[in-house]
């Protein structure tokens, strides 16, 4: 049976929102791909940049650190912007096609209420095999990776 969401969703990220971002205890998981592209970003090899911004779960999971005094991602500056947009990890930039909101019309709800972007004036119809890319790749940053450099 077809996903109800492959007809399309309108959709719009509105500037200076951040409501996806300002989330405390929010986890943001790494593909091995965000790793190498953020870390070249900062200018340092990998295993530095792990070490400096990022932490493990308990499942050993890499995932972006937190700031120790709210919580919400150490990335997000005071104007809501995201200071590493442009290579911003997979999962944030799959927001809000992740697997979990799609899964049922009650997350998918509670989604709308949070996003913005979905109810938004200037939302267009993002179709259904885009979303589709994105959920695999929310898929794929949630596999994470456990150690660098990883081991195939
Ligand atoms: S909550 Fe929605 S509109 Fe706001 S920044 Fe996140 S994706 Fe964009």
């Amino acid at each position: 049976m077809k996903a109800w969401w492959m007809n399309g969703i309108p959709f719009k990220c509105q500037s200076n929102c951040g409501k996806c971002c300002d989330e405390p205890g929010g986890i943001v998981y790494l593909s091995e791909k965000d790793a190498k592209r953020i870390a070249t970003h900062h200018e340092m090899d990998v295993e530095s940049w792990l070490q400096r911004d990022c932490k493990q779960t308990l499942d050993g999971r890499y995932i972006l650190q937190s700031r120790e005094i709210d919580d919400i991602c150490i990335y997000l500056d005071e104007n809501m912007q995201c200071v590493i947009y442009k290579v911003r990890p997979q999962q944030c930039a799959a927001f809000p096609w992740w697997g979990e909101n799609l899964a049922t019309q009650r997350a998918w709800n509670r989604v709308i209420e949070e996003c913005p972007g979905l109810t938004a004036d200037d939302a267009i119809l993002i179709d259904g095999n885009t979303i589709r890319i994105q959920v695999f790749s929310d898929r794929e940053s949630s596999k994470g990776f456990r150690q660098w450099p990883v081991n195939r």
